[in-house]
């Protein structure tokens, strides 16, 4: 008989085989970022021989591979991170999903992992949330951490295109990312010797393989007293992002204007759904601002969009001047983890720069975590944040 090879699995395919035995939910004050895991997971097979398998969504489970699969050789994997928000209301709701499903199939198509239909791969998604709905904490301070995992399994050693995959989704609660629930600011190592990513490379995916060499960084930074990395890049240290969020400064330019600063997705940078978040926000406040003011009621509306938007490069020079003269305002990192977070001081060739972000509110990142967690929260309805 004919075989049809789908192009895509089906949400309305998913098989559903429900955990006798549910786990005790832990206290939501004790969550560590990564350490628990629901009762359930999907799992979605493919082959070349025969495409992709029916989605199951089944008791969390180890996986059993083959010890040659291509992802434990050739780190063909990559990965997403998103969360699902249980709001004022009592409702579960997800963030800019599509995002994180574009990006996704970006980074499946570099990796030379099969595509698939990402409406349907959300579907599949919010019916695991929704069979683990308990999971989605009772908290407007936590949340459910969804990870979906694409990993190739080809059971060969040749380097080459795996002929086997499995997409799997994993979720676990996690805590808020300031323990005590106010703003506290990270300290940066910004080492020019350390670089992420390059142009050419494979930067603007998320994939493994620009996680795990990152790790040794990371603790460099610990030895030397700093909580995270700045990632330099290139001879004119080219400011990228931080650790595992994107970078903003908020500052006066040299012009006397103030600005909202970010790097462009020009191949070294992830394209954050934070970031895209913020850049929207703070552009439709300029707007309204500048509707506004042709009104003549700026004054209404000071310290609300009053400012440029820019994606441009940032370079360290750029940095160390404007902290020099006064002129930075507010340093963040923007990321799924914390939304926003505040950077205090900078490490940097021997010497470390304090940055007044803490002393400047820090009003403009407050106000974007207001924003995006009112969004979550349900406390504000909008269509970026669909329920589950
Ligand atoms: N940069 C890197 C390198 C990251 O790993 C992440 C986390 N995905 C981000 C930025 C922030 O992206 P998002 O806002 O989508 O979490």
């Amino acid at each position: 008989s004919l075989r049809f090879i789908s192009s895509s699995f089906k949400a309305a395919d998913l098989t559903i085989e429900k955990n006798p035995v549910l786990k005790p939910k832990p206290d939501p004050s004790s969550l560590v970022f990564g350490k628990q895991f629901s009762d359930h997971m999907l799992t979605i097979g493919w082959s070349a021989a025969e495409g992709w398998q029916t989605p199951q969504i089944k008791p969390f489970q180890n996986l059993s591979l083959h010890p040659a699969s291509s992802v434990l050789h050739y780190s063909i994997e990559l990965f997403e991170g998103m969360k699902a928000f249980r709001g004022v209301d009592n409702r579960i709701r997800l963030f800019r999903p599509m995002l994180n499903m574009e990006r996704m199939f970006r980074s499946a198509e570099r990796s030379c992992l099969p595509l698939f239909d990402k409406v349907e791969l959300l579907k599949c998604i919010s019916k695991l949330v929704e069979i683990d709905q308990e999971w989605v904490p009772y908290s407007t301070d936590a949340s459910l951490y969804i990870r979906p995992t694409f990993i190739g399994i080809e059971p060969s050693l040749g380097v080459s295109r795996a002929g086997h995959a499995l997409l799997f989704v994993i979720v676990g609660p996690v805590g808020p990312y300031f323990a005590t629930g106010g703003f506290s600011p990270v300290s940066l190592l910004a080492d020019p010797r350390y670089v992420r990513a390059w142009r050419g490379g494979v930067g603007e995916y998320k994939i493994g393989g620009n996680y795990g060499p990152t790790i040794a960084v990371q603790s460099e930074a610990a030895k030397l007293g700093c909580q995270q990395v700045l990632w330099l890049y290139g001879e004119s240290e080219e400011i990228t992002e931080v650790g595992t969020m994107n970078l903003f400064i908020y500052w006066t330019n040299e012009s006397g204007e103030k600005e909202l600063l970010t790097p462009p997705l020009d191949g070294v940078i992830l394209p954050g759904v934070t970031r895209q978040s913020l850049l929207d926000l703070a552009r439709e406040w300029v707007s309204e601002y500048e509707k506004f003011s042709e009104d003549k009621r700026v004054g209404e509306l000071i310290g609300k969009g009053d400012f440029k938007v820019t994606e441009r490069r940032v370079f360290m020079h750029e940095l160390l001047a404007a902290l020099d003269a006064g002129r930075i305002l507010e340093v963040f990192g923007a990321g799924t983890a914390c939304v926003v977070c505040p950077v205090g001081s900078l490490l940097y060739k021997g010497q470390t720069y304090q940055i007044p972000t803490m002393q400047n509110g820090p009003d403009l990142a407050k106000r974007f975590h207001k924003e995006l967690t009112d969004i979550q929260y349900g406390r504000v309805q909008r269509d970026w944040a669909p329920l589950v």
